[in-house]
């Protein structure tokens, strides 16, 4: 199959309209995005990243009126997160419309729902004129792509389209909210912190509160996430160390010594956005080993964390 490269959100948004499958950019990770009114396409997403097929997929929506075709019973928690943060990278997850394809949601009664900010995110999404279901457009299991080069590296061939646009500026997968039950769930860490949900909604728990009974999990976290080729490291700040040679290291944090490759962020919002970046370069280079510092949970610190942990594969 041959991948249309295009700077043309029309284009992008025919050819989506023509239930074919298409790669756009936003704020948090490129997308790899599919009509919720094609089945097949939304089948091809799943095909083409290797995505297991009871992990859902995130509907992404131009506009509000369009929630009403998406979810049902949208709480008063849920209205005040919208208020607060959409457009931008918040995802809540809420009662499902029954007019939602089951394959969409990974067969949950649930969909999760997300209005991008990024310009070029709004205008293909205006102009396809309906409801995208996307994943992260990468291979399963990989490092997210946030550029458009790195979606082409993984997905050349594999898909119909890609939608090009700038790096992605937070470079992290959206927060997501589970807004479906009685409070609202912190079910994964993103740019919008913990401590600005609490702001809007105080009672807000995270998963992984010991005092509350076995919370729904995200069924997507239950799989590998992230990972480059190169084995992961976590380090702490007050750690110096010699390292392997063809070892990298990223953080805010001195490299330690003998590194072949390094970033050094100047703070959290360029760690995040640098991080799967650099996962993927030093992939590119043949690096067996990468250092990463590991941020405390505050802030932004909370989202670092989570993708550490889990390209570690200890979460
Ligand atoms: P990705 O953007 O590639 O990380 O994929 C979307 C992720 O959103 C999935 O892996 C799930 O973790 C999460 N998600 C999407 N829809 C739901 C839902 N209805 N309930 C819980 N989590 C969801
Ligand atoms: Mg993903």
């Amino acid at each position: 199959m041959q991948t249309t490269l295009t700077d043309s959100a029309e284009e992008a948004a025919a050819i989506l309209n023509s239930g074919r499958v298409v790669a756009f950019p936003t704020e948090t990770v490129y997308g790899l995005g599919a009509s919720i009114y094609h089945p097949e396409a939304i089948k091809r997403v799943f095909q083409a990243k290797g995505r297991p097929g009871d992990n859902p997929l995130i509907v992404h929506i131009y506009s509000l009126e369009q929630l009403a075709d998406i979810a049902v019973e949208i709480n008063s928690d849920a209205r005040k997160l919208i208020d607060r943060f959409f457009p931008g990278p918040l995802t809540l997850v809420l009662k499902k419309n029954p007019l939602i394809p089951d394959a969409v949601t990974g067969g949950l009664a649930t969909v999760g729902v997300r209005c991008p900010a990024n310009p070029v995110a709004r205008e293909f999404l205006r102009l396809s004129a309906c409801p995208v279901a996307a994943p992260s457009a990468n291979l399963s299991g990989l490092p997210s792509a946030t550029s458009w080069e790195a979606v082409y590296e993984d997905l050349e061939g594999k898909i119909d389209c890609v939608l090009r646009g700038n790096p992605s500026s937070i470079g992290l997968e959206s927060t997501i909210v589970d807004c479906s039950g009685s409070k609202p769930l912190l079910l994964r860490a993103g740019a919008i912190t913990f401590e600005q949900l609490q702001t809007v909604v105080p009672e807000i728990a995270t998963n992984t509160n010991p005092d509350k009974q076995a919370p729904p999990k995200s069924p997507g976290l239950k799989y590998p996430h992230y990972a480059p080729k190169a084995a992961i490291i976590l380090c702490h700040t007050d750690e110096t160390r010699s390292v392997a040679p063809s070892s990298a290291y990223i953080g805010l944090s001195e490299p330690p010594e003998g590194i072949s490759l390094f970033k050094r962020c100047q703070n959290l919002e360029e760690y995040g956005c640098e991080l799967f970046s650099f996962f993927r370069r030093c992939d590119s280079k043949g690096i067996e080993r990468i250092y990463c510092e590991l941020p405390s949970n505050q802030g932004l610190g909370r989202a670092i964390r989570d993708r550490l942990m889990r390209a570690a594969g200890k979460k």
